[in-house]
This record gives structure tokens, sequence and C-alpha cells, in this order.
């Protein structure tokens, strides 16, 4: 740690060893380390780096206490203080052999994906599909860096140049009709007024919303939250600028996308709107915060082309060539976002001051980034020391009196959300689950198509949906959620319940036979968006649909007492089976 070439003599020293006082940079450690160290200039004087400093610091401590113990301490005392020095040699140990360059959120996060490794490799071993969920775990969750020769350019549709930007005209004109209760004309506003009744609720049915609002979800929730919440008067948003805003938005989430179109955005922007408002984070958040956050998660997945970051480098896209391969689809979300607040009445933050406009921007790019699926571990690991460290007020509520606590706060939150499918209601999480798998297959499909290796989880023949769905949930969505709880406690209970009920009932759900006959599902380019499971009927399955409606109501029953059953040896791709479920 400690070198021993630091200069002995005099010399020049840049500011950097600059007398202590004048800075607020841990004054106290340097001037006791320097009256403590033998006299002259030695090494330790030199030291001016924070986390050096309190290493120096500890080994002084110890070898005072050494001597100091042993002599002046009656037994008892000497025990328990000879016992405490072998646990801090322990902590030197650590200390003195870390690198310099890695960071405390790098040692927890390598050290969480060393255990996770471990999990994987055993789950590999054990079963062929065990393999396929272990590789796609870590090539989707690990941040792995993986080279692969990438196959001859794609060459779809150019992406560069912020490409995804169309020119709609939404603009409401406040004078003639007035404005409908949620942002979006339609004729079941009736029906739409009980569904939204759930709003705050972790259980609200997003896909009800859906139907009713002419498919129109993400415009619905985001303006139904920002009226909620009052945050037009609070910016001074012109509503008209507002409805202008979501409705462009969501035209330019892809409906033909299976997963990551405006209904998983609406998802996550009403998923956040509950977990802001968790107890725990009572008055936590500034109102910019908040603004924030709701604004991240309607553009998490804007223009999102239903394939994954890998893909997109693997098949040398545009889009991987403009942000040079690293989070490319989280950086065109965001240019995106941002770049439609540019369109004729649509930018909602025209009334916020400069500086706002920065923290918000800054707040946003954060977020969005943190969707990265690869920077999982990462963010994990920052929250896991945070709740190993957390501090709380009197009344239970969190203390996160900086930025750099809250902005960690706000990136796992929209973290969390993004993957919070497997703990909503299970009647919700299969509909999402259909369709994730629906997308994973479609970019298999592309990937034969281009005599590419198919990607884990992406070949509809071999994929094995209901354990990828336990094995998911195992090694990712549990121990984000569960840590989430820690650092909200109490507040997630009921959220913990229902993930922990879904993972059984997808382990039970889990086929008998583990070959089953592949089957050709091309779907209906626009048919996630009806948002209903049931009138699916396609040629060639009518047999095994009306087994499958058999199954469900089985399943239903038997849920209501709190047991799943197994299934039929079902068919792997066929509709009821659930997949994983996560932004890819
Ligand atoms: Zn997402």
């Amino acid at each position: 740690m400690l070198h021993s070439s630091f200069p002995q003599c005099q010399r020049r020293e840049s500011f950097l060893y600059r007398s202590d006082s004048d800075y607020d940079l841990s004054p106290k450690t340097v001037s006791r380390i320097s009256s403590m160290a033998s006299e002259g200039h030695t090494a330790e004087d030199f030291i001016v780096t924070p986390f050096a400093q309190s290493v120096v610091l500890l080994n002084i401590l110890n070898s005072c206490f050494r001597g100091v113990c042993v002599c002046v301490l009656d037994q008892q005392y000497q025990q328990l203080t000879l016992e405490t020095l072998a646990e801090l040699d322990w902590c030197l140990d650590q200390l003195e052999t870390i690198q310099t360059h890695r960071s405390v959120s790098d040692m927890a996060s390598s050290k969480f994906k060393r255990m996770l490794n471990r999990e994987l490799s055993h789950l590999s071993e054990m079963s062929r599909s065990g393999n396929q969920v272990s590789e796609y775990i870590s090539t989707t969750f690990l941040d792995q860096n993986e080279m692969e020769i990438p196959s001859p350019t794609l060459k779809e549709k150019p992406m560069s140049h912020i490409s995804g930007v169309r020119k709609l005209s939404h603009t409401h004109s406040l004078g003639s009709t007035p404005l409908p209760r949620f942002g979006v004309s339609t004729e079941h506003e009736d029906t739409l007024v009980e569904v939204m009744e759930d709003l705050d609720k972790w259980k609200f049915n997003i896909f009800r919303v859906a139907e009713l609002s002419n498919n129109q979800p993400l415009s619905c929730i985001m303006y139904s939250i920002f009226q909620e919440r009052d945050l037009l008067k609070t910016f001074r948003i012109p509503v008209d600028t507002l409805v202008s805003y979501v409705m462009t938005l969501e035209d330019h989430y892809h409906s033909n996308v299976a997963y990551h179109n405006s209904l998983h955005a609406a998802d996550v922007t009403q998923s956040i709107h509950v977990l802001l408002s968790t107890p725990a984070l009572d008055a936590v958040f500034t109102d910019l915060e908040v603004l924030a956050a709701l604004f991240a998660a309607a553009i998490h997945d804007v223009d999102h082309p239903g394939v994954s970051n890998q893909f997109l480098i693997n098949t040398n896209s545009e889009l991987a060539l403009m942000y040079n391969d690293e989070s490319v689809l989280e950086n065109h979300h965001l240019a995106v976002g941002f770049k439609l607040l540019h369109q004729d009445s649509c930018d909602i933050f025209q009334n916020l001051s400069k500086r706002q406009r920065q923290s918000l921007r800054k707040l946003v790019i954060d977020m969005v980034l943190a969707t990265d699926m690869s920077k999982h571990m990462t963010l994990l690991a920052d929250l896991k020391t945070m709740v190993e460290t957390k501090k709380v007020t009197s009344s239970g509520v969190l203390l996160l009196d900086h930025y750099t606590e809250r902005i960690q706060v706000l990136r796992n939150m929209m973290h969390c959300a993004d993957l919070s499918n497997p703990t909503k209601p299970l009647e919700l999480y299969r509909q999402w689950t259909q369709r994730i798998m629906e997308e994973f297959f479609r970019q298999g499909d592309k990937e034969r198509e281009r005599g590419m290796e198919i990607s884990a989880m992406c070949d509809r023949h071999t994929a094995s949906v209901e354990k990828s769905q336990v094995g998911f949930i195992d090694y990712i969505v549990h121990p984000l959620w569960e840590t989430w709880g820690d650092l909200v406690h109490p507040d997630a209970q009921e959220i913990l319940d229902t993930l922990e009920e879904n993972r059984d009932w997808y382990q039970n759900t889990v086929p008998q036979s583990p070959s089953p006959p592949p089957v050709q599902d091309k779907g209906q380019p626009d048919r996630f968006q009806e948002g209903d499971t049931e009138d699916r009927e396609r040629e060639g399955h009518s047999e095994r649909n009306r087994r499958r409606r058999l199954g469900e109501k089985g399943i239903q029953s038997e849920r209501e007492k709190d047991r799943a059953p197994k299934s039929e040896g079902s068919c792997i791709c066929d509709d009821r089976t659930p997949g994983l479920v996560g932004s890819i």
C-alpha cells in the first residue's frame, strides 16, 4: 500500500501536498499521522488520499494498542483487547490487499459476482436447461465484456443521428374541447375511472388501462400521475404541452415490439410512482427528483427495437457504432426522450430554471443508464453497502443527506421497477412473461436467419421457460428486492411475499419432460397490444389450447388453496408458459 519511493527529501510539491488547514480534506488525519509517526519525513507524511490515510491511521493504532494492552490492562480486558486486535489485523489485511483503483462499490460487486458465478456454475452442471439459464443470467446481468466476432453489418433501418425521432403532431388546443379526464380520449372513461382508483397500488392493472384507453397506457398514466402529484403547478407545465409530449413519446415506442413497448414504460412509471410513496422515503426526495424519476421511467425504453444490446453490437448496428458498444440502447432511449422535448409544444420543462433543467437532465441520464442490465451487480452492491450502513431518523424515515446517496437510491428504484414483473400479481406477471419470451424468440429467429449463434433463452425450440423464471428470480430478482426490502423495511413485505408465491408457482409448473416438440409460433406483430391472453386461438393448437385453459382453471383454484399443481408436461412455447422477464 505504502510506497517506499515517496519523496524523502525536499522538493517542490504540488497543491496535493499543501498544508491541511487550506482545505477541508480530513486535515485531522494528516496532522495526527504526522505527529504520531516518527520524527523527520516519513512516507506517512506524504499520504494524501483518504483511503490510505485511514489505513495508516489504523496501522498506527494497532501497534500502539498492542504495546499498551499487555502491560496495563487487567486480564479480562486483555482477552477482549487481544480478540479485537486480531480482528483489526484481519481488517487491515483486507484493506491493504485492495487494489487502489477499485472503489468500495467495486469490492462489493466483485464479491457478489464471484458468489453468483459459483451458484451459476453449479446450476449449469445440473442440466442442459440449467446451463442455458445460467448462460442467460451471466451474459445479461454480469458485465463480462465477452467478445464475439461480429457478423456482417445489419442493413436494417439506420438508427444513428437519433433517428428514432419522427415528426408528429399532437398539439392539443385547449380552446374548443375540454381535456379528457385522463388526458386521452376514450369511450370507456367510466370503466377507466374504476381501474385508475388503484393508481397508487402495486397490484394496479396496467393491461386494463391499455384496453380502456385506446392503447395509450403511457399517456394515460403519465398524465394522471403528474396531475395527482401536482407537478403541473409546481413546475408550471402547461397542460396541453404535457399532453403533446406524452402522446409524442408514446408514439415513439414500437407497438409491434412484444415487450419493450409503451405498456412496459407505463408499468415502470406507475411502479416508480408507488415506490416513491413508500413510507421509509417520505419527504426524502425533492420535487425535482420526483419529476426526474417519473420522466426517466416514462422515457427509459423509448424507440426500443426489440433486440438486446449484445445483438446490436454483434450485428455492427448503427446504434452500437454511435455509442461505442457502451449501454447502446439506454443511451439511445435518453437521446430520443430528450430530443422529443424539442418538438412543437412538447417542452414540458420550458418553465424550469436553467439550473433545474441541468439537475433534472443529470438525474434522468443517471437513472436511465441504470436500466442497463449489465450494471445489475454494481447497483445491487451499492444498495447492499448502503443498507449495511444505513441511517434512519427516529420516525423510521431514511436519512439521505447527500445527492450521491439519493441518486443511488433512485437508480436502484428504477432498476427495481424495471425488474418488478415477478413481484406483481401472478395474472399480470404471466402476461409480461409471455411478452418478453416472444420478444426473445423473435430475436432468436433473426439470429437463426442470419446464421448467428442464437442467444441464450432466445431459441423458441429449446428455451426452458419455467426453469429460467425460477433461476431469474433466485439469482437476480430476489436478491435485489430483498435488499430493497431491507432498505425500506418493513414497507416492501407484501411485494416480497408475492415474489415468493410466484416463484413457488413457477417452480411447481416446471414441466416434467424437458424435451417438448418444437412449435411454430410466429404470432401476430400487434397482438401484444391487445393485452388479453385468452383469445389467442391459433390453427392447429385448439386441442392444446383447450387443455391449457382447463389447466389454467385448475391452477387458479389450486392457487387459492396456496398450492400450485404440476403442469401436464406442456409445450415450452405455448401461451401459458412463463419466461424470463426483464429489460434486455
Ligand atoms: Zn425497461
